[in-house]
């Protein structure tokens, strides 16, 4: 790998000097503890910065700030369309911070610059701005009741939201999250994750400059189990919405059933995608490598377990081994790298191990599998045939560039076999028959089906989980009614 000469934007350099702070109550503070950690760059494995680490005693205090802004106001007293400017005056400043933004978060994380300047940064911003407009049309219903009643309903915030956010797309999950929460009135703690808590305390930085009031969102960086963990189980908190793991989501949601907070969860997959006869091969190919690779393959709804004909597997999986072995991968900063590093070495060890996994058990390793060079936490495009349905690697979330190739015979066994899943977050199906691609659809039991395309987002649309893959829908209208509670008010007529 050639050596990093990328000029860093001079906000980023400034950003990166001093020791951050959490962001409660509308102030950068240390953390009670003065407990301090490091972040680093996936790409040399080097220190980027020291972050105040939030214990449980910080969060107390940014769920204090964010129930007295909801409880005493002014946010939850403000009107829609006072909120609504707010988050706009937000999306802008994200906007004119992109270049700052996009740099940070691929130092953070480790992804291409490319994908951070193309799609991370902009979907956030327009993420912001989706909910902004949102914010003003958030209405109820009037209810025509038996007897002399006037009845209607009032879509009302939820309350103090616990936002725990995991490394993958770490601003435009925090958009994904704050989004909806604002829009509706909530109040927020956001927790980044310990692996790529940057953007967020950057973000902190804009939404004190759009003069949000103080304690309507507080950023708390720190670790799971010390504060992931007290936000999930402190009283005053009135939801969790949680990205990560479904081990620790089912984990969360048992904590957090001892207050009956409510619950959204966003978490993993082991997708489908599926490769019909008739497809158009030359974007079926690349599309499904692209379903896995895209993030270093660390994206939850990942095209990991890919089904070909078995007619066509061979002929498939050659092309598909030559296209992967043009990937260019590199550090994230350079403009032409395909694929960065995974990010941490805790990534990189998992992932490998699940390679080691997949040969013991008997798959075929036709690509990849390795780090290519010396130093950084990459892993190469990697491509398994000879994968059985049984297998670990065709069972088991591996969040990595790794792809399982499963032959099939004919239709109704295909679907079968993708829906052999305990997750169920999305899939991908590749044909130009428009009958068929309807068919499978409607069978597969999945939250998000791309038919000829994959990992295609918009603000607009629902994303989210059937079985073990989560609970409740972000984005969209869908992802208001996880951050209101329904009242109905009834007026005696008589
Ligand atoms: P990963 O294994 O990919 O890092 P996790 O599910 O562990 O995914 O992490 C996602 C987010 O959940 C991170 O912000 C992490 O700090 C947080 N987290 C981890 N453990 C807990 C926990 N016990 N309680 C609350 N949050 C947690």
């Amino acid at each position: 790998m050639s050596q990093l000469t990328v000029q860093l934007h001079e906000k980023v350099e400034k950003f990166l000097s001093g020791k951050k702070k959490l962001f409660i109550n509308g102030e950068f503070v240390e953390s009670k503890a003065q407990k301090t950690f490091e972040t680093y760059n996936p790409a040399t494995g080097e220190v980027l910065a020291t972050v105040f680490e939030a214990n449980e005693v910080d969060v107390d205090l940014a769920v204090k700030a964010a129930r007295k802004a909801f409880d005493e106001g002014p946010w939850s007293k403000m009107g829609s369309a006072q909120r609504s400017r707010l988050m706009y005056k937000l999306a802008d400043l994200m906007e004119e911070n992109a270049a700052e933004l996009a740099q940070l978060e691929t130092l953070d994380n480790g992804k291409p610059i490319r994908e951070t300047t193309n799609a991370d940064i902009p979907l956030a911003v327009e993420h912001m701005r989706y909910y902004a407009g949102w914010a003003t049309k958030i209405v109820g219903q009037t209810i025509p009741v038996n007897g002399p009643y006037f009845n209607y309903t009032r879509h009302e915030a939820v309350g103090v939201v616990g936002q725990i956010i995991p490394w993958n797309f770490p601003l435009l999950m925090a958009m994904w999250k704050l989004g909806a929460a604002l829009a509706t009135g909530c109040t927020v703690v956001l927790k980044p994750a310990e692996q790529t808590p940057l953007s967020a305390l950057y973000l902190a930085e804009l939404i004190q400059e759009a003069g949000f009031p103080p304690g309507v969102v507080n950023i708390i960086p720190g670790f799971g189990e010390t504060a992931g963990q007290p936000l999930v189980d402190h009283p005053q908190v009135d939801k969790i919405a949680f990205t990560g793991s479904t081990e620790i989501g089912k984990m969360i949601m048992e904590r957090a059933a001892k207050t009956l907070k409510r619950v959204t969860l966003e978490l993993g997959g082991k997708s489908p995608n599926i490769l019909l006869p008739d497809a158009d091969l030359s974007k079926a190919i690349p599309g499904a490598l692209n379903g896995v690779m895209f993030n270093q393959g660390q994206v939850c709804c990942a095209g990991s377990r890919v089904f070909i004909q078995k007619k066509q597997f061979d002929n498939v999986v050659a092309d598909m081994v030559s296209h992967a072995k043009n990937i260019k991968q590199g550090a994230g900063l350079h403009s032409d790298t395909d694929i960065g590093p995974l990010v941490s070495s805790t990534q990189q060890k998992r992932v490998l191990g699940y390679i080691e996994k997949g040969i013991d058990e008997g798959a075929e390793l036709l690509v990849g599998g390795n780090n290519p060079f010396e130093q950084g936490y990459f892993v190469s495009p990697t491509i398994f045939a000879n994968v059985s349905d049984q297998m670990t690697i065709a069972k088991e979330e591996i969040f990595g560039p790794v792809i399982s190739a499963l032959p099939y015979e004919d239709l109704d066994e295909l679907i079968a076999r993708a829906n052999q899943s305990e997750y169920g977050l999305a899939a991908g199906l590749w044909t130009r028959d428009v009958a068929q691609a309807h068919y499978v659809a409607n069978n597969l039991r999945a939250g998000t089906v791309w038919v000829n395309c994959y990992n295609a987002f918009d603000a607009a649309s629902p994303f989210g989980g059937y079985k073990q893959s989560g609970l409740g829908r972000e984005m969209g209208s869908y992802a208001l009614n996880n951050y209101t509670e329904v009242k109905s008010v009834w007026i005696g007529m008589n």
